[in-house]
């Protein structure tokens, strides 16, 4: 009989994909999965529907229609800093983790060593596993997810090959600052390493954080693999449109790699995104930021409230929280907990650290509409009748 690939068997289905099923069994309030449920801005909605009765149907360019190519490169220019060449530099993917998979393929092998910052992306991780490729990890401290520079070089070893950073990140809301992406610049250069980055939160910052890209660092761009996309900021996680910016012999690579398994990202919704980036302005990106810090903080409070202290996010949509005063052994038992008493479904912490660190936290999601999120808070408060673990 033949039988699954051996990467097969770490790649299950995640715990936030089976907290949304448990959740939709006793319809409750799904706080655990990252699904935009906030309005497309109209010119991109316009330009989707204008695209598909305009005929822009078929295959793209592999990397991705000239127009959005060059909306990207200013868009990189005038926010990130960094300057790149739309013929050459840039590749439209199949959303953000189309760039990350074809970009692993591209530049990494089998048997290479990445360094992860956990808490970590699940897809970060399990996509190195898919393609054999080994994670290392740099555990970050809470509440305040911090790491000094000595803590870095020691997570190095001889057969690092990349570092991959997510800022904002998901799921702890950490936004890096200029001194830390200074010292993994600093190690990416001393052992010749690929930073792998993931923006796709760039434009969820709170309290007056600010977001620096690492490839706008000085000499970092040609070791920078820089990865965005659409997905979160004009809520279109459907539509599965991003992209990667770096040196053009990393661009073509990942480009063909991409073309492998995607052949172009959609093409009518393209057109979408370019309209998208070339008609709103800054007020939209400002007031975006601002709609999500009322959600954050609505849902902080009621965290605080109920005795499941939240370490406050700086960035992206997500908090992580304590779940201690929950009954159950680990973190699965204590998120079905939670949904039993309230209705409201959160992800296991043990979904975002390599070994049991995660095991007394939740994370909550808060990219819900505001009636959705005050619903999910409302539930929260029944909590308080219930006596905490001891
Ligand atoms: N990167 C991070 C850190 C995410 O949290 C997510 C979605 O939750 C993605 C990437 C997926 O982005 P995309 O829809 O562009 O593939």
């Amino acid at each position: 009989m033949p039988s699954l690939s051996k990467a097969a068997a770490h790649i299950v289905q995640s715990d936030i994909r089976t907290m949304s099923v448990e959740c939709e069994k006793v319809q409750g309030i799904n706080l655990a999965q990252g699904i935009c449920d906030t309005e497309v801005p109209l010119p991109v909605r316009q330009h989707a529907i204008q695209a598909i009765e305009g005929g822009q149907n078929s295959y793209t360019r592999l990397d991705g229609i000239a127009t959005l190519r060059a909306a990207i490169a200013r868009k990189m220019r005038d926010y990130n800093s960094v300057i790149c060449d739309p013929e050459r530099e840039v590749v439209v993917t199949a959303g953000s983790t189309g760039a990350f998979y074809s970009a692993c393929q591209a530049l990494l092998d089998p048997g290479d060593e990445v360094l992860v910052f956990e808490p970590y992306y699940g897809y970060h991780v399990n996509t190195l596993a898919a393609l054999r490729i080994q994670p290392a990890y740099m555990t970050l401290r809470s509440p305040e997810w911090t790491f000094t520079a000595a803590d870095l070089e020691r997570a190095i070893t001889a057969r690092t090959r990349a570092i991959i950073v997510n800022s904002p990140a998901n799921p702890s809301g950490k936004v890096f600052g200029r001194e830390e992406l200074q010292w993994i610049d600093d190690a990416a250069t001393r052992h010749d390493l690929f930073v792998f980055t993931d923006e796709i939160y760039e434009y969820f910052l709170f309290d007056g954080s600010k977001h620096i890209s690492p490839a706008s660092l000085p000499g970092m761009a040609d070791r920078t693999i820089t990865i965005s996309g659409f997905s979160k900021t004009f809520s279109i996680t459907g539509w599965r449109l991003g992209y990667a910016v770096c040196a053009p012999r990393w661009a073509a690579a990942i480009g063909y790699f991409h073309d492998l398994a995607y052949i172009c990202a959609p093409s009518p919704f393209q057109h979408a995104v370019t309209a998208g980036l070339n008609e709103l302005k800054e007020d939209f990106y400002s007031e975006l930021a601002r709609e999500y810090a009322y959600k954050r903080d609505l849902l902080c409070s009621t965290l605080e409230e109920v005795g499941l202290t939240p370490s406050i996010p700086k960035g992206a949509y997500y908090v992580l929280a304590d779940s201690s005063r929950l009954p159950g052994r680990n973190g699965k038992e204590k998120a079905m907990s939670l949904l039993g008493t309230t209705g409201v479904a959160a992800v296991p912490g043990g979904a975002f650290f390599h070994d049991k660190s995660g095991d007394n936290l939740l994370r909550f999601c808060f990219a819900k509409t505001n009636a959705d999120l005050e619903a999910a808070c409302e539930r929260l408060q029944k909590l308080k009748a219930v006596a905490a673990v001891r």
